[in-house]
C-alpha cells in the first residue's frame, strides 16, 4: 500500500517540518541543512512545477522522502540541492565546484552524480520513445554502475526524485505519463528492489501501474477497500491469538502486525497464479518482529504449533538470504477457520534492511561515528559485480543488449555449487557454459561437457538452485560458435557471450572465414537451401558487399547462426509471398477478409494498449515480428506482419503497431512446412520434438509424393525466438531436408 507521508502532493512543506522530522540534529547538521535549503530556494526562486507549485516544494518533498527513511544530514542536504546545478543559469549559475567549496566534497559529489543521471532525458513522441528506450535504459544502467563507485546515495536521491515525480505525474501530458511510468516500472522499481529499498520499490510500482493500467488498478483498489473493515477485524483476532501464545512462552516484546500488500504485487500474483482477486486476498499476512535471531526460530515453532503449516511454503531466508540480502523466515499456515495466513518472522535489524535496503547504511544514528561496515562493503561489491559488463557489439542492437543486461542485473538469481562446495550465483536460466565462464574464462573456452550431481547433462541444461556442477574440459581448443546462437540456448549471460566473442575476435581472418563458412553451410543445410541460395544473396541480405567479409564476421561471432537462419527464412518468405501475392489478392479482395476470429491481447496501437484488434490470419505474426495495423471497416484494427503483402496500398488505412506486454501463457499460431525423406517413425520424431518444446500442433496435413513427405503444421508458440528454436530443432530430425515458416 502506498504509505501516506507528509511529502504527498498538496500538503504544504517547509524547512521547519523537515527539520522536525529528523530528531536530535546537532547544531552543525541543522545549520548545514538550513544552508542547503536556502541555496536551493534562492536558485529555484522563480521556477514552478507543472502543478503550479513553487519548484522548491519538489526539493523539500525529495528531502522528506529521505528523512522518512532517516537518512543522514549530508544526504538530506544533497536532496534539497539535487536540481541546483542543472536548473540554475545566468547570474544565479551554481556549479559543482561552488558546492564543493560551500558544502564539501561529499554533498557536491552526490549532487554531481544526480545531475549526470538526469542528463538522459525522456523522449517526447511514441516513435522516438520506441527507438530510444533501449539505448536510454542502457545508458542509465551504465551510469548507475559508475555511480556505485562513488556514492550509492546518488541512486537513493535519484529514486526519491523519481518517486516524487511519480506522485505528481498527474500534471503531465498523457503521453509523457505513459513514457515515465513505463520507464519507472522497467528501470527504477527493479533498481530499488535490487538495492533492497522495499518502501520506494512498492510505491513506484503502484504509481506506475496506476498510469499504465488505470482500469485494472482501480478495480483492485476498489476491491481492497471494500472488505477492509471486515478483514482488519479478523486480523486483529488472529494477531491477538498469536500474541497470547508468544507471551505464554516467554516472548513479551514482539511486534506483531498485519502486513499490507500493495496493488501491483496483488496483480502480479493474480497473473502468476491465474486466480481471481478473492483468492489472493483471502490470504492474510502477518509479520512478527523480535529482538534476536534465535527468537525467530522459536516463533516459527510456536506458529506451527498453533496453526497447521502448509507443506512446501516454508522458506528460511535467514540461513540463505535472498540475493538482495533480504532476511526473514516465511511460512504459511491454515487457522482454525480454514483461512490461509502467511507469516514473516524477522529481527528488527533484518526488518530495517528489508524496508530500507542499502539505504539503511546511511541511517542517521545519534552520536555514532560512521564505521567501516563489512556487510555494506560486501553489498556494494556484489552490486558492482552484477553490473560489470563490456560494451555492446556492433551487430547487436541496443535492445538485445539491454535485455540481456537487464536479465543479468535485475532478474532472478540461482545458487549452484562447485564440486568443492563453493557457492556460485548466476542469473536464472544460466547453463553449464555460463557456469564454466563464471569460474574462469579459460574453463569456459575449454568446456566440452558437464555433470550435475554426477550425471551428464547437455550443455543447454538450465541450472537450478542447489545443483552441483562439474565441468568437463578438453586440454585445448576454443568455444563453439553455436554457443552464440540464441536459438540453441547454450549461453544465457551477457558476460559469457562477450568472452566467447572476444575469443573469436582475436582469431585471424583466414580462420574466421573458414569457421564462418561452416556456420553458414550448416544453416543453409538445415533449411534445405544449400544448392538454391548462393552465399552472395545471404551476404547481401546483411548489407555486406564481399562474401569473405561476411564470412569473417560470422567466424568472429559478430553474426550468429540464429541471425543467419532468421534472415534466410525472411528472404525465403518474401520470395514465396511475392509469388502468392497476386492470387491471394484476387481471392481475398483485400485484407479485411482475412480475420482471425479470436481477439488476443498484447499489442499497442499507436503507442496505446487495450484497443480492439485482431491478429491477421494471412501472415500470422508472433512476438518479435515487426508489425503494421490495417484499419478495417467496423472491425477495429487487423494486425499484420509489417511486410505482409496483403496490407495493400492505402496508406491512411495503415497504423503503427508494436508488441506490448504479451503474457508467457499466450500462444500464437504459426503455419510451418516441413519437407523430409519419408521413413517410418518420422511423424513420431517430429511430434516428440514439438511436444518437448511444449508447443501444440493445432493442424497437421501430410502429403507423400515419391519418397518425399510434406508436412503442413500449425504450431502454437510464444514468440519469434521460440519459432527459430523449433525450426532449428526440427531441421535436425534425421531425414528432414527443409523446415520453413509459411503464409496461410
Ligand atoms: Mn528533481
Amino acid at each position: 500500500m502506498v504509505a501516506a507521508t507528509s511529502s504527498q502532493p498538496g500538503v504544504a512543506l517547509d524547512l521547519e517540518t523537515l527539520l522536525n522530522e529528523l530528531p536530535k540534529l546537532t547544531p552543525h547538521d541543522r545549520a548545514l541543512i538550513t544552508r542547503a535549503y536556502e541555496k536551493a530556494a534562492w536558485v529555484h526562486a522563480d521556477q514552478f512545477r507543472k502543478s503550479g507549485e513553487p519548484y522548491i516544494t519538489h526539493c523539500l518533498a525529495v528531502a522528506h522522502i529521505l528523512a522518512d527513511m532517516k537518512l543522514d544530514p549530508e544526504a538530506i542536504a544533497a536532496a534539497l540541492m539535487h536540481d541546483v546545478v542543472e536548473d540554475s543559469k545566468d547570474q544565479k549559475k551554481v556549479t559543482v565546484e561552488d558546492l564543493r567549496s560551500g558544502f564539501g566534497d561529499t554533498i557536491a559529489n552526490i549532487v554531481d552524480g544526480v545531475t549526470k543521471l538526469d542528463q538522459i532525458k525522456t523522449e517526447q513522441t511514441p516513435e522516438q520513445r520506441r527507438s530510444r528506450t533501449a539505448e536510454r535504459d542502457l545508458e542509465y544502467i551504465r551510469k548507475m554502475a559508475l555511480t556505485l563507485d562513488s556514492d550509492v546515495r546518488v541512486v537513493i536521491v535519484k529514486l526519491a526524485d523519481r518517486l516524487h515525480n511519480m506522485r505528481t505525474l498527474g500534471y503531465m501530458r498523457p503521453e509523457k505519463q505513459q513514457a515515465i511510468a513505463r520507464e519507472t516500472l522497467d528501470i527504477f522499481a527493479p533498481l530499488a528492489n535490487r538495492l533492497g529499498i522495499w518502501q520506494i520499490k512498492s510505491e513506484l510500482e503502484d504509481l506506475s501501474f496506476r498510469y499504465l493500467q488505470p482500469e485494472t488498478y482501480r478495480q483492485i483498489d476498489d476491491a481492497v477497500n471494500e472488505g477492509r473493515a471486515e478483514r482488519e477485524k479478523y486480523m486483529a483476532g488472529v494477531i491477538e491469538e498469536l500474541r497470547r501464545e508468544l507471551v505464554r512462552n516467554g516472548l513479551q516484546d514482539t511486534a506483531i502486525s498485519g502486513r499490507p500488500k500493495h496493488i501491483y504485487s496483488i496483480w502480479k500474483k493474480m497473473e502468476r497464479k491465474k486466480v481471481n482477486f478473492e483468492k489472493i486476498f483471502d490470504v492474510r499476512a502477518v509479520r512478527v518482529i523480535v529482538e534476536q535471531r534465535e527468537q525467530c526460530y522459536m516463533v516459527l515453532g510456536l506458529v506451527h504449533n498453533l496453526w497447521r503449516p502448509i507443506p512446501g511454503e516454508f522458506d528460511d531466508y535467514i540461513a540463505q538470504p535472498k540475493d538482495n540480502f533480504y532476511q526473514s523466515l516465511h511460512t504459511a499456515v491454515v487457522d482454525r477457520n480454514g483461512k490461509q495466513i502467511e507469516v514473516q518472522i524477522r529481527t528488527w535489524e533484518m526488518h530495517e534492511h528489508a524496508e530500507y535496503g542499502i539505504a539503511a547504511h546511511w541511517r542517521y544514528k545519534e552520536g555514532r561515528k560512521k564505521q567501516k561496515d563489512p556487510d555494506f562493503e560486501k553489498r556494494v561489491a556484489y552490486l558492482r559485480h552484477l553490473m560489470e559488463f563490456g560494451r555492446g557489439q556492433k551487430n547487436e542492437s541496443p535492445a538485445e543488449f539491454v535485455d540481456a543486461m537487464k536479465s543479468d542485473f535485475f532478474g532472478e538469481r540461482i545458487y549452484v555449487f562447485t564440486p568443492k562446495g563453493d557457492i556460485v550465483d548466476l542469473p536464472a536460466g544460466s547453463t553449464p557454459v555460463d557456469f564454466a565462464y563464471h569460474i574462469h574464462t579459460d574453463i569456459g573456452h575449454r568446456c566440452r561437457g558437464a555433470k550435475v550431481h554426477g550425471r551428464i547433462v547437455s550443455l543447454d541444461y538450465q541450472l537450478k538452485t542447489g545443483d552441483q556442477v562439474d565441468i568437463i574440459t578438453s586440454k585445448r581448443g576454443g568455444p563453439s560458435l553455436d554457443w552464440l546462437n540464441p536459438n540453441l540456448g547454450f549461453v544465457h549471460t551477457q558476460r559469457a557471450r562477450e568472452k566467447i566473442r572476444y575469443w573469436y575476435r582475436k582469431q585471424n581472418r583466414a580462420n574466421n572465414i573458414t569457421s564462418g563458412r561452416e556456420v553458414l553451410d550448416r544453416e543453409l543445410k538445415r533449411l534445405g537451401l544449400v544448392d538454391s541460395m548462393p552465399y552472395e544473396q545471404v551476404s547481401a541480405a546483411f548489407s555486406i558487399e564481399h562474401v569473405d567479409d561476411f564470412l569473417a564476421q560470422v567466424g568472429a561471432g559478430d553474426i550468429n547462426g540464429g541471425q543467419i537462419s532468421n534472415k534466410i527464412l525472411d528472404l525465403e518468405r518474401k520470395e514465396q509471398e511475392a509469388l502468392e501475392r497476386e492470387t491471394l489478392k484476387a481471392r481475398a479482395g483485400g485484407p479485411s477478409q482475412l480475420l482471425d476470429s479470436t481477439v488476443a491481447t498484447g499489442v499497442e496501437i499507436n503507442g496505446e494498449a487495450g484497443l480492439h484488434y485482431s491478429i491477421a490470419n494471412c501472415c500470422h505474426p508472433v512476438p518479435g515480428d515487426k508489425l503494421k495495423g490495417f484499419i478495417t471497416r467496423g472491425r477495429g484494427v487487423t494486425v499484420h506482419r509489417a511486410d505482409c503483402p496483403n496490407l495493400g496500398q492505402e496508406p491512411d488505412r495503415l497504423t503503427d503497431v508494436t508488441w506490448g506486454k504479451v503474457s508467457h501463457e499466450q500462444r500464437f499460431s504459426v503455419p510451418v512446412e516441413i519437407t523430409a525423406y519419408d521413413r517410418s517413425g518420422l511423424m513420431k520424431d517430429i511430434s516428440t520434438m514439438v511436444a518437448e518444446e511444449r508447443v501444440n500442433m493445432s493442424e497437421v496435413n501430410v502429403g507423400v509424393r515419391n519418397t518425399i513427405a510434406t508436412f503442413r503444421l500449425t504450431l502454437e508458440l510464444t514468440d519469434l525466438q521460440h519459432l527459430g528454436r523449433i525450426l532449428t530443432r526440427i531441421s535436425g530430425v534425421p531425414g528432414v531436408t527443409e523446415v520453413r515458416r509459411t503464409s496461410a
